[in-house]
């Protein structure tokens, strides 16, 4: 069963993975910017006239016509992003008029900035807790003395061997609290998922920072 697309996905037909999603949300209306008349805030092209749409404000999982959940099919997304991709390609462009050219420009850079952010756990559920959490999501972090000891050891790291050992045991941990977020999420646990990002965001740059630091110590063996 092949989804042909004719005409590239048109934003209205988001087509989540459950047959969830807001779907036929006709509440956000704006106006067309050659016609004036009535268009959908998910909708690339006109109702009307046809004409390309400016990027409106959207979460990044309506943007992409997908479910608004953490648990996301990657296949899923980057097909969707493939699809706007395709459909928002500047050869489509090439006789219109300057104000069309930059809109689908502005079109393809709010999908790619959706596609990044939903490609990335931690950004992804950022949003989430935004779109379900805002306030909370916000919230000062919570002393993880785990972590504290972790950053500690990196600081005090002095060799190869322990910098990868540090950045190996955070990129396992990361594998674990992303598992943790998953179930967090389902069970609409938003204060645990809040927990877990401040905890992955610690990770990541303790990782990060510990790959940083290794190439200056090559050659410590001599
Ligand atoms: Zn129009």
């Amino acid at each position: 069963m092949n989804q042909r697309k004719s005409g590239g996905p048109r934003g209205g037909s988001g087509k989540g993975a459950n047959g969830g999603g807001p779907g036929m949300v006709m509440g956000d209306m704006v106006s067309c910017w050659l016609c004036s008349n009535p268009v959908s805030t998910r909708a690339l092209f006109c109702h009307t006239c046809g004409t390309i749409q400016p990027p409106r404000v959207l979460d990044p999982f309506t943007r992409l016509g997908l479910p608004i959940r953490f648990d996301l099919d990657p296949a899923a997304v980057e097909r969707q992003f493939a699809g706007f991709q395709r459909t928002l390609s500047p050869e489509r462009f090439e006789s219109k008029g300057p104000r069309e050219k930059s809109n689908a420009r502005a079109q393809l850079d709010a999908f790619r900035h959706a596609h990044d952010t939903l490609r990335d756990p931690i950004r992804r559920a950022r949003h989430l807790l935004d779109i379900a959490h805002g306030a909370a999501a916000r919230r000062a972090p919570l002393a993880d003395p785990e972590l504290d000891a972790l950053e500690a050891e990196l600081a005090a790291a002095g060799d190869t061997v322990e910098l990868d050992r540090l950045a190996n045991h955070a990129t396992r941990e990361m594998e674990r609290c992303i598992h943790d977020l998953s179930a967090a999420f389902r069970a609409n646990d938003f204060d645990t998922a809040t927990r877990v990002v401040h905890r992955l965001e610690r990770l990541e740059a303790l990782a990060g920072a510990a790959r940083e630091r290794r190439p200056g110590l090559r050659g410590d063996a001599s």
